[in-house]
């Protein structure tokens, strides 16, 4: 039996990315070193988690301790506001707001 099975339809985010699978506390910390847009292409990352919530890169870098722990662990997730999932580039949604700091997080193309 595997551990648990992928759901028929996977779940998605509102921010169109998949909450699965999670990212290892080494993927997490060396992710950390881009900073706040990516090196190619300049565009505004931010840490997806799995509750489904988004850190921006600042909280991300304050909070690396408590993420660092949390990320990888096995389930039940039951620290999912500090399990990393991946990171992401805003494209284009102008209303993503970190779910700690509550700043919005800048986006590649929709800022006007
Ligand atoms: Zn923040």
């Amino acid at each position: 039996m595997p551990r648990y099975e992928m759901q028929k339809t996977p779940s998605t985010t509102n921010h169109g990315t998949k909450a699965n699978p999670r990212m290892s506390a080494a993927d997490f910390v060396a992710g950390l070193d881009e900073g706040s847009h990516s090196s190619i292409g300049s565009y505004p990352r931010f840490l997806l988690m799995a509750d489904g919530e988004v850190l921006c890169i600042e909280c991300a870098i304050k909070e690396r301790e408590l993420i660092a722990e949390a990320a990888g662990e096995p389930g039940p997730w039951n620290n999912e506001q500090w399990t990393p999932v991946a990171y992401a580039a805003n494209w284009e949604d102008p209303n993503l707001y970190c779910a700690h700091c509550e700043e919005r997080i800048e986006s590649a193309y929709a800022e006007s």
